[in-house]
């Protein structure tokens, strides 16, 4: 654990980087989110992707944009937005139910090779796939998905995630209290402490968004997550009492 939280302490990274001199939107990153049915999840996935640094958001599978400048279209458009070579990262999973296949669509992002991350229900239905499919991933499971996903890992946290990022060789975050961060060549960090006013209802949505931002810059997907779990957190600790998550992404 020590160990792991020096290797956090040493990456700077905490905030969205200063865009370079000559940047333009699609140089920043564009992120596709494809989110699921349960209300909020898809705005507060966007909205945080935008937040954390992400020049071009492009939003599947809902009807409202959580700011004007997120483009909203029907899940319709998800396949032909995939082909779209200016996509670097695509977020799939918040606000789909624990169980919910979803095979279809994970299938789709996984055969496109685009770097992406998956949250909630889309980590299951990726699990068959990912460890044969050569693609930058980030998987973001909290406690019950974690457990769900992967039953037969046993040992501390640390050493499941580590497990778990070997399995499916894609960079696990394994949230919660603790946040432990694996990636498959044996690198990981914690975050701790974190900020207690995260524990409230869809701030996990808006970790999965700052995730695919940082993952759209075209980095490494192990810095990608671990920037991303600092912006989380260094912006709980900033709103602190009364946080809910749609404070992450508003001011
Ligand atoms: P989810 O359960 O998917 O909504 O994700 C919840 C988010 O809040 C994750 O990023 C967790 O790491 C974070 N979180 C939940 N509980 C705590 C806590 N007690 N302390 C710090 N972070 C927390
Ligand atoms: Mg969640």
């Amino acid at each position: 654990g020590i160990s792991a939280n020096r290797a956090m302490r040493s990456l700077p990274a905490i905030r969205p980087a200063k865009p370079r001199p000559d940047a333009h939107k699609f140089s920043r990153g564009m992120v596709l989110v494809f989110a699921g049915p349960m209300p909020g999840a898809a705005e507060l996935t966007a909205a945080a992707a935008l937040r954390a640094g992400a020049g071009y958001v492009v939003l599947d599978g809902s009807e409202r944009a959580p700011f004007a400048a997120i483009i909203v279209e029907g899940e319709d458009k998800f396949g032909e937005r995939l082909d779209d070579p200016r996509v670097g990262a695509v977020v799939i999973g918040p606000g789909f139910p624990a169980g919910d296949e979803l095979l279809f669509d994970v299938e789709a992002v996984l055969d496109s090779g685009k770097p992406l991350v998956l949250d909630a229900a889309a980590i299951a239905a990726a699990l068959p796939r990912l460890s044969e499919t050569p693609c930058k991933a980030i998987l973001t499971p909290h406690e019950g998905e974690f457990a769900r996903t992967f039953p037969q890992l046993y040992g501390s946290k640390i050493d499941r995630a580590k497990a778990a990022a070997v399995r499916t060789q894609a960079v696990v975050v394994y949230k919660g209290a603790d946040t432990i961060i694996a990636a498959p060549d044996g690198r990981v960090a914690a975050a701790w402490p974190g900020s207690p006013w995260l524990a409230t209802a869809g701030t996990g949505d808006v970790l999965a968004g700052a995730c695919g931002a940082m993952l759209a810059r075209g980095g490494d997907p192990f810095d990608a997550a671990v920037a991303a779990v600092g912006w989380h957190i260094a912006r709980g600790q900033a709103i602190g009492p009364g946080l809910v998550a749609d404070d992450l992404v508003r001011a």
